[in-house]
């Protein structure tokens, strides 16, 4: 396939991605938000855009269906990364992953205890590498979404969950307790497309550095 393919999601990755295209001279010609269409074509011939969910996007990327991919830390950290080059922190969609509790929760004085902890989150891998990095028991629960209801309802007495302003958790009676890394999103490339594809991708690659080093 000729051409360069870009995964990217709709939302917030989305919109914080469109000022990085535009200075590469990359205008999508529909709007995700909008538009029911999953490949959107844009005002240069050489270049198209895929909708996935952004979870999906390293998927896409890894096995060559897209040459390149903008997706959070968050979510390279849970795929692993195989077949990926990551090239650049866009450093757009900042937030932290952080662990929370229900307020009043005693969580330092859980942890001191060495008390098992019940942890639900959609990010099993990132939550299970940092509770085995500090020495504490937890069972993990896999949910898919609206993270803040669990130790609510006693499902979890934790969560471990992506925070940018906190207003979420505190209209939750939630409160963090722990930031297990600073989360932005990456610009990823799929090996063997970089290799293949240099002559093209390079100059964007180059382009959107130089964005982002702007600010
Ligand atoms: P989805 O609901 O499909 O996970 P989102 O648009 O909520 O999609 O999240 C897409 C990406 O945006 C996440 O993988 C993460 O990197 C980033 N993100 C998620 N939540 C926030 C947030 N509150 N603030 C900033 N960035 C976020
Ligand atoms: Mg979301």
């Amino acid at each position: 396939m000729t051409g360069i393919t870009i995964a990217l999601s709709k939302g917030r990755i989305f919109d914080e991605t469109t000022p990085l295209l535009r200075a590469a001279d990359i205008v999508p010609l529909d709007d995700p938000e909008t538009s029911r269409k999953l490949i959107l074509q844009t005002n240069r011939p050489d270049v198209r855009l895929i909708i996935v969910r952004a979870s999906d996007v390293p998927t896409y990327v890894q096995y060559g269906a897209a040459d390149l991919g903008i997706a959070g830390k968050d979510v390279l950290y849970e795929h692993g990364g195989a077949g990926l080059y990551q090239p650049l922190d866009l450093k757009i969609a900042r937030c932290r992953m952080m662990v929370a509790v229900r307020a009043g929760f005693g969580y330092q004085q859980a942890v001191t205890q060495g008390a098992r902890l019940k942890v639900a989150t959609k990010y099993v891998q990132t939550a299970r590498e940092h509770f085995a990095r500090k020495g504490v028991h937890v069972d993990l629960i896999k949910l898919y979404g609206s993270m803040e209801l669990a130790p609510l309802v006693g499902l979890a007495d934790a969560i471990v969950d992506l925070v940018s302003s906190g207003n979420t958790l505190k209209a939750n009676n939630l409160v963090a307790v722990e930031e297990i890394m600073e989360v932005s999103s990456r610009l990823i490339a799929n090996q063997a497309a970089l290799k293949l594809k240099r002559g093209q991708i390079q100059p964007m690659l180059d382009i959107f550095a130089a964005a982002v080093a702007k600010g």
